[in-house]
């Protein structure tokens, strides 16, 4: 027989089989960790990372279980270790299996490739050259924060104003470490790449297409290998992605920029729930490379991470960064505030704001109307029976999407057409309650209708929401038509307001962000100032018009702290009086927490598959004196319905763990994956679907 080696190897295991596990093999040829090769797992081949060589077999395992390695990859130098340490961190903090946090971060066609044909894609992969355009002169505060970052360890967080120059900074910084370095490469992550295709070209310009690679995705498996390939060899230097860039095997990375930090796109929301942000800073450690943060309504979690010392405490680990001041001569726009109590009852448009768009369309002006519901109206009533829209499947109800006269569930997909009379009674008069972007389109259309442009047409509006985006290419193309000036007045949700660079935009309004006031979810006022502020910061990009630009808020509730902090463009203000309120209730970022989640047939066998957990953990670490600490330092709280309880027949409750430390509610995780695999597998609790945790939540 061969000579013959151990190895440990991660492969895609199915979910929850083998957290933290990695499969033993043998292998007759010299492998080493970081290498890809093909393994047989069951009847099929795939592909897994080398993980470590071991000395000897798994202890109580047979030598004739242990399958052979297939083969290796050839011409791929291995995975590095900090890449494998951070897939490491990333499935044991996030609780999943290795191989499946480790295989996900590779890109798909991966798997399918055989040596020779990757050999080919190798060969395709030419040098990449770095040619570096001239940036403008740096302000004061951006040479100041370009020091402070060259003096500093980091993490950094780097606050500023919407249009302060935040973006520049960053590419200097990529700048000054290419010419420094004839290897070095960075990460910029961005919340989403689709929707600001400017700053793609912007990167792509100023270092040449060359060195730049995206990786988001939207792109082609094909694509996305390339990309891959030329990063993990190191040719790449730059590579410009969403959260999933934060796997990117990137050997010589130096710095890691994740800009626009607070957004809640950077937590994954499914298989393992991780924040990239997070990772990035995890990252950053690993390869002794700076991290930036950048926002200008950061993450209250980065924002009291850099607090700066004070007396009776040290302050955080993140170095706070700050550019109060706008580029050039251009001002924040005036934040103006219509008290919808004193307008008629029912008014979707206050008539000072019909007025004040009616104004600016006239002059040749963009506005733009942020609504955060999509669709017709959420809800169909009859006033006779008191029957409502709602989803048989789901508890929500079905939208009404008048475009194609269907009644749509936002969360199941269950879409019919609009009935001619009530279900429940015949009463033929059935009717929209509240409002959402598609009938705002159809109202403004009515409002201004006899309003014309400077060039005598009539006025133009134009809706970009995920119903309008559906076909590829649908949100470029309308993007341009903004842009191009072909419209005047733009209506749409949230992802209106993310990023874009409109220039003609003088006025832009929330037509109704009321409900997050008082959402039981405790972010939702974080989110809606990052909104509101984003938004604002659309307004009056041009400095020449930036002095008449305005953001309108439509609220019930004008003197709410939220809306004064806004109409001062004061975030800080802001922070510290959600963060006094957070200290008081104990919430994040002073504590921390976790969700289990439970999925069954009914919501009862899925809260008592929680509440069993629940219990056995208790008693478990209550009888071991090693272990009555942590029941203390982790609130594990009982069971309760999510609040969208039920989505597709699936009943849905979760289990909430919380602790001001964060290494005890970890160890309290490990010790629950344990106990759920005791208790799922009882008798009692066959009709549970599934399980999952999600770790530092992103709304409970
Ligand atoms: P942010 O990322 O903070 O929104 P940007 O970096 O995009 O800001 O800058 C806003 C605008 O100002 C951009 O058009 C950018 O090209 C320009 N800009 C940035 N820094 C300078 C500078 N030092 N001199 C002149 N223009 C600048
Ligand atoms: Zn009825
Ligand atoms: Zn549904």
């Amino acid at each position: 027989m061969p000579l013959s080696i151990w190895i440990d190897i991660a492969v895609q295991a199915p979910a929850h089989s083998q957290v933290g596990g990695l499969l033993t093999y043998r292998s007759p040829v010299p492998v080493h960790p970081g290498q890809l090769v093909r393994v047989p797992f069951g009847q099929r081949e795939v592909l897994g990372v080398v993980w470590a060589i071991r000395d000897s077999a798994p202890v109580g395992m047979p030598a004739s279980h242990v399958r052979d390695v297939l083969g290796v990859l050839e011409g791929l130098p291995p995975l590095d270790a900090s890449w494998r340490q951070l897939v490491q961190f990333s499935a044991q903090y996030y609780q999943r299996a290795l191989g499946e946090v480790a295989l996900s971060a590779l890109p798909p066609q991966l798997r399918d490739l055989t040596s020779e044909q990757l050999a080919r894609r190798l060969k395709k992969q030419t040098e990449r050259t770095v040619h570096t355009a001239l940036g403008p002169a740096l302000s004061p505060e951006q040479i100041t924060v370009l020091d402070q970052m060259a003096n500093g360890h980091g993490p950094f967080l780097l606050f500023g104003s919407t249009g302060s120059g935040k973006t520049e900074v960053y590419l200097q910084a990529v700048e000054r470490m290419l010419a420094t370095d004839p290897q070095a490469q960075a990460l910029l992550m961005v919340p989403e790449i689709n929707l600001t295709p400017q700053l793609e070209e912007r990167v792509q310009t100023r270092f040449g297409a060359d060195a730049v690679v995206s990786m988001h995705s939207g792109m082609t498996p094909a694509q996305r290998l390339k990309g891959w390939l030329a990063a993990h060899a190191g040719q790449a230097r730059i590579v410009l992605g969403t959260r999933m860039a934060i796997f990117a095997s990137m050997p010589h990375l130096k710095l890691i920029v994740v800009d626009e930090e607070h957004d809640p796109s950077y937590k994954q929301q499914e298989g393992a729930r991780y924040s990239a942000r997070d990772l990035a800073v995890y990252r950053g450690r690993l390869h002794n490379a700076p991290v930036l943060l950048a926002s200008a309504t950061p993450s209250l979690e980065s924002w009291h991470l850099s607090r700066p010392a004070s007396a009776d405490d040290p302050g955080g680990r993140y170095q706070r960064l700050l550019m109060p001041s706008r580029i050039g001569t251009g001002l924040l726009p005036k934040v103006r505030r219509v008290d919808m109590n004193k307008q008629p009852r029912r008014a979707v448009l206050s008539t000072q704001l019909v007025a004040a768009i009616q104004e600016r369309v006239e002059r040749g002006e963009q506005c733009m109307l942020l609504l955060n519901r999509r669709g017709y109206a959420p809800v169909l009533h009859c006033a006779d029976c008191g029957w409502k829209s709602e989803c048989k499947h789901c508890s929500a109800f079905r939208v009404f999407h008048k475009i194609d006269r269907t009644l749509r569930c936002h969360h199941c997909g269950l879409t019919e057409r609009v009935p001619r009379a009530c279900p429940e009674c015949g009463n033929a008069d059935i009717a929209p309650i509240g409002r959402g972007t598609e009938q705002l389109e159809e109202h403004l259309g009515e409002l201004l209708a006899h309003v014309l442009r400077p060039d005598g047409t009539p006025a133009r509006i134009a809706r970009i929401d995920a119903d309008s985006t559906r076909l590829k290419g649908a949100l470029e193309n309308q993007l341009a038509q903004v842009h191009s000036g072909e419209v005047d007045v733009l209506v749409g949700t949230q992802m209106i307001a993310k990023g874009h660079d409109f220039r003609r935009i003088t006025l832009v309004a929330a037509v109704n962000p009321d409900t997050a006031l008082f959402s039981s979810d405790f972010r939702a006022p974080e989110r809606l100032f990052a909104l509101l502020m984003q938004a604002a910061g659309r307004a009056g990009r041009d400095a020449a018009q930036s002095a008449t630009s305005e953001m309108w808020v439509q609220t019930f509730h004008p003197t709410h702290a939220l809306f004064e902090a806004l109409k001062k463009h004061d975030y800080p203000a802001f922070a510290a009086s959600e963060l006094a309120q957070r200290t008081a209730a104990d919430l994040p970022p002073i504590s921390h927490q976790a969700l289990l989640r439970a999925d069954a047939r009914t919501q009862e066998a899925a809260q008592a598959l929680l509440n069993a957990a629940r219990e056995t953990l208790e008693a478990q670490l209550s009888a071991d004196p090693q272990t009555t600490d942590l029941v203390l330092q982790v609130s594990v709280y009982p069971a309760v319905p999510m609040s969208m309880q039920r989505v597709a027949d699936v009943e849905r409750a979760q289990m909430l763990l919380e602790s001001p430390n964060r290494m005890a509610l970890q160890k309290m995780l490990w010790h629950l994956h344990n106990v759920l695999h005791q208790v799922r597998s009882l008798p009692e609790h066959k009709s549970v679907i599934r399980w999952l945790v999600d770790v530092d939540p992103q709304a409970i």
